[in-house]
């Protein structure tokens, strides 16, 4: 048996599903977690499928979480999507189901769930959910699809990143023969407001780089007030300083209410997780995150990053 068979055997044993992701989603946590729901509802409509976890407002758009009682876990299959460690995962009840399945595409830093699927050829949990769904012939309704390609297209930056294979194309061209609006979804994940065009103004203003390409920018309390952004907003210009043809791998530091940074880490080539691991985070290698405590730590990620470039 295969581990989608697996997989399968399991969602029609059991008859309540409740899907979790991870903390801070993006469009690939929601899309996937909110497809595979939909996609077991349409092939089996007697089912209770629940989503949850905190629900993003800037992401409200995408898809909304259920409301879970505790009761719900009774009995309950937990299936958790696009997380790579247990403490990121949004919902700490994910425990108390009775049997547990991972589906994701991060480095397997840590094993969970009795059944574990983990993947890092795959562009984004979505690609894996849809190769689920495709692959065995499961009913895939209109929301589903437009769910599944807003996670792709999220976590491939629009096809442009080196995780979008052949099958991550293939898989978009079956999902985007059901009738949804993708263009105007695709604009409106390519759209920020204008406090965050001036926050992006102010990142490609103040980003200091070295002459290998090492790039970085810190946005304090003060700045984010100022602006009028929430933590989650910042995401929007997490990409932009990748457009600068001389800039090769850059971190963002975002001060965060208790005064820590979250940094995020991205690069074009050379692979930054293991800088991340080092930092209380993890990651892919060319997208991580990671934790600061102090100035000196801000310091010392940046120098690996330098020297990571070398
Ligand atoms: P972000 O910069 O938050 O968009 O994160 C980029 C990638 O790194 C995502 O795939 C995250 O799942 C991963 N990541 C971010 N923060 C952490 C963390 N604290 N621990 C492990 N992985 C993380």
């Amino acid at each position: 048996m295969t581990i989608f068979e697996h997989i399968l055997e399991k969602i029609k044993e059991y008859d309540t599903i409740i899907i979790h992701r991870h903390m801070k989603p993006d469009p690939d946590a929601l899309g996937s977690q909110a497809g595979l729901k939909e996609i077991i509802l349409a092939n089996f409509p007697d089912k209770k499928v629940l989503a949850t976890g905190f629900d993003e407002p800037s992401l409200a758009w995408l898809t909304q979480m259920d409301s879970v009682q505790d009761e719900d876990y009774q009995s309950a299959l937990v299936i958790i999507v696009d997380t790579a460690n247990r403490p990121r995962i949004d919902d700490k009840r994910y425990g108390q189901g009775a049997f547990q399945i991972k589906i994701d595409h991060h480095p397997d830093e840590d094993q969970y769930g009795d059944i574990s699927l983990v993947d890092t050829s795959a562009s984004s949990a979505s690609e894996i959910i849809a190769d689920f769904a495709l692959s065995h012939q499961l009913k895939l309704s209109d929301s589903a699809a437009r769910l599944l390609y807003a996670g792709i297209v999220g976590d491939t930056g629009r096809f442009l990143y080196p995780a979008t294979s052949a099958k991550t194309l293939a898989i978009a061209s079956e999902l985007r023969k059901y009738d949804f609006d993708f263009a105007t979804m695709v604009r409106q994940m390519d759209s920020f407001p204008y406090k965050v065009a001036k926050l992006q103004a102010y990142v490609f203003d103040h980003l200091e780089i070295d002459a290998h390409g090492a790039a970085r920018v810190t946005l304090t309390q003060d700045l984010m007030k100022k602006y009028e952004l929430t933590d989650a907003e910042t995401s929007a210009i997490v990409g932009s300083p990748g457009k600068i043809d001389s800039v090769e791998a850059w971190g963002i530091f975002v001060e965060q209410p208790d005064g820590h940074y979250r940094v995020r880490l991205r690069s074009k080539r050379v692979f930054i997780n293991e800088i991340a691991k080092n930092h209380h985070g993890g990651g892919h290698p060319l997208a991580s995150g990671a934790n600061s405590y102090s100035l000196d730590e801000n310091e010392d990620i940046y120098k690996e990053l330098q020297e990571a470039l070398i």
